[in-house]
């Protein structure tokens, strides 16, 4: 995506999503901070906290299939689910977004042992699907941490430390954002984005 120079994304993202900036986190000029809704940012690929049948459901998936419109629901039939921890991309149809990628985090407790592993698994598969398919701009809600349960001190530190250590060696991924949509996550990120 071109920006107009001299315009930082953030800049971009919340004059297109009209809400006050309260304060962009700006680390190694990679990872952003913003409060508001996933489904009005303009960047190349947006993230779904998906269920394994990605056919819709509550929360952020189901404000996604509303703004995307019913062509989502029906790529999304075509790729006959998706695992814990996995990822799978469809267009973005309706929203501004060009990409959705789809990835279905765990259910807080159903696996003890591995849910840290799936969660860093759903950051991880994410950003190689877009790194696959050219996007330089990526913005992820906090996943798990709603129906699912996920403690979100602990779901913040994975998001964050996957995003650092995201292998991307050619830079290719220009922008993370990190949405949060609740005061909470976005004071649990802010925090840690900062220390
Ligand atoms: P999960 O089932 O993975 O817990 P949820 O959708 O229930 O998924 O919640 C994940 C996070 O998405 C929560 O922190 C919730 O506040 C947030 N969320 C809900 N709606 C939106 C939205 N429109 N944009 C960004 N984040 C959202």
């Amino acid at each position: 995506m071109l920006w107009p120079s001299g315009l930082r994304t953030s800049d971009l993202l919340f004059r297109t999503i009209g809400i006050n900036q309260d304060k962009t986190i700006n680390m190694n000029n990679r990872i952003e901070l913003i409060r508001g809704d996933i489904t009005k940012l303009q960047v190349d690929a947006i993230v779904n906290a998906a269920n394994s049948s990605l056919l819709g459901g509550g929360g952020v998936d189901g404000a996604i299939h509303r703004a995307a419109g019913p062509e989502l629901v029906a790529e999304c039939r075509a790729l006959h689910g998706c695992a814990t921890g996995e990822a799978k991309i469809t267009k973005g149809y309706k929203l501004p977004a060009k990409y959705v990628i789809h990835t279905v985090g765990p259910v807080f407790g159903r696996n003890p042992s591995r849910q840290e592993e799936q969660l860093k698994g759903c950051y991880y598969n994410s950003l190689k699907l877009a790194v696959e398919n050219n996007c330089k701009t990526i913005a992820f809600p906090n996943i798990s941490t709603g129906a699912y349960g996920y403690p979100k001190s602990e779901a913040a530190m994975i998001a964050v430390n996957a995003a650092k250590a995201f292998p991307d060696n050619n830079n290719s991924i220009e922008k993370v954002i990190f949405v949060c949509f609740d005061d909470e996550n976005y004071a649990i990120y802010k925090k840690l984005l900062n220390s």
